[in-house]
């Protein structure tokens, strides 16, 4: 039995719901048909669950539109460690110029042309989901879309801060000295800072959300 990649919670075309666990293999199907069919669309959301919703919808002359919608989120919430996110680089950069993926050893490590993830890390990464094994010779493994999401996850951890270090401003026009307000900023640790500030944290919050969503959704643009 795979490890789950992502849980589906699944509302069909005549509303009946369910909740379904997908694995990476299976997830990354559901993905890549949502992908090349027209009637699907994919939308990221900016929280920090990286929750993805695939609508189908289908219209007919005779018929009112019917809609489905898959929401996924990740069944391994927890975040990549830095040592996991580099291996899951590697094997993504890998893929680039080899779709089959990194070799999968008999001892269970992927292997690219120089470089090698230890069986134990490269188990640790399936059990997350983070990576599919199969490839179309099998024997290969490479970066899921659960590994994909988790990787921007880990990428754009977010923080609100406060500009300037003026507590007071100069009051000429009201005539004295009045508090200022601090003005808020989001930042990512990717380096991205909001050019945007707000004297409402939520506001400045909201900011990195879209950054985040952006990157997320690029996963899903061709
Ligand atoms: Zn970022």
């Amino acid at each position: 039995m795979p490890n789950a990649a992502f849980t589906a919670r699944i509302t069909d075309f005549t509303g009946a719901r369910r909740t379904v666990t997908l694995s990476a293999p299976e997830s990354d199907a559901v993905i890549d048909t949502a992908l090349l069919f027209d009637g699907d669309t994919i939308t990221a959301s900016g929280d920090r669950r990286g929750t993805l919703t695939i609508t189908r919808t289908l219209s007919h002359p005779a018929a009112a539109t019917a809609t489905r919608t898959i929401v996924l989120e990740l069944a391994d919430q927890r975040r990549p460690t830095d040592r996991q996110h580099e291996d899951l680089a590697l094997i993504s950069e890998w893929e680039e110029h080899h779709p089959e993926g990194a070799v999968l050893t008999p001892e269970g490590a992927a292997r690219t042309r120089f470089e090698r993830v230890t069986p134990g890390r490269t188990q640790r990464l399936l059990a997350a989901g983070w990576l599919t094994p199969g490839g179309r010779a099998g024997g290969h493994v490479r970066v899921s879309y659960a590994g994909r999401v988790a990787a921007v996850l880990h990428e754009h951890r977010l923080r609100t801060g406060t500009v300037g270090t003026e507590a007071w401003a100069s009051g000429a026009v009201w005539g004295g000295w009045v508090p200022c307000p601090p003005l808020y900023v989001s930042m990512c640790g990717c380096g991205w800072r909001s050019p945007h500030r707000s004297e409402d944290p939520g506001i400045a919050r909201s900011h990195g959300r879209s950054h985040r969503q952006g990157r997320l959704q690029a996963l899903f643009t061709a």
